[in-house]
């Protein structure tokens, strides 16, 4: 095999609750505007359909991580999340066929640089700098779950007390839509993830927070802010 000029940089491995393999990760697909109640809160058209935006995978970091308070923001935003883990690939793939192509489900969280993506949109900027930050993707552990929808609450809590609640059933884009809508715009491949959008209640992080994430069958997903 020819040299590298330096190390390549290594696998981005997410693990899977109770399984010593772990989820080798390729890409990380958002969906924003996924829930009526929080596309109100941050002032958007009722009309407006959901959309997509990446994080780098190495934007992810696993439950238990102390986060240093990024840079570059005074407004750092907390916002929970199930992520569909994708175990097969393919491009244009039918709503009816999207949950063929699930491996499992985790709980995440999309922290956001709140002030950036103001700015960012006053401006019709791209979101990269507001989303796709180092240690943006805090995400639990993946419980396997091949083929199947999810169902349940969510619920997120910082220093415990609560801050966000909902129910999966209150996205505006269910997991096959959300699929099926990602295979059209990417070919998806094994180890994609995709993270489907926040419900309302979002709000700033400080240094010294600890925040806990639910959804109800998956495992928790816990971080601080230091
Ligand atoms: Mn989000």
């Amino acid at each position: 095999m020819a040299s590298t000029v330096f190390p390549p940089s290594p696998a981005i491995l997410a693990p899977i609750a109770d399984h010593d393999a772990t989820f080798p990760v390729r890409r990380i697909f958002c969906v924003g505007r996924n829930y009526a109640a929080h596309r109100a809160e941050m002032g958007g058209d009722d009309r407006e359909p959901p959309f997509f935006f990446t994080k780098p995978a190495d934007a992810l970091v696993a439950s238990g991580a102390a986060i240093p308070y990024p840079s570059a923001t005074h407004n750092l935003h907390h916002e929970v999340e199930l992520v569909i883990a994708i175990g097969v690939g393919g491009a244009n793939i039918a709503v009816g066929d999207a949950l063929g192509h699930v491996y499992g489900y985790a709980v995440g969280v999309d922290l956001t640089r709140r002030d950036l993506q103001a700015a960012a949109k006053s401006k019709g900027h791209p979101w990269d700098s507001a989303k796709g930050f180092d240690l943006s993707a805090p995400l639990g552990a993946i419980a396997a779950r091949p083929g199947s929808d999810l169902q349940g609450g969510l619920r997120l809590s910082v220093n415990g007390a609560p801050r966000q609640a909902a129910h999966l059933s209150d996205m505006i884009w269910s997991a096959p839509d959300i699929i099926a809508e990602c295979s059209r715009l990417w070919r998806l491949a094994p180890g994609d993830l995709i993270f489907t959008g926040t419900p309302d209640g979002v709000g700033p992080l400080e240094p010294g927070d600890a925040v806990h994430a639910v959804i109800d069958g998956l495992p928790a997903l816990d971080f601080r802010i230091v």
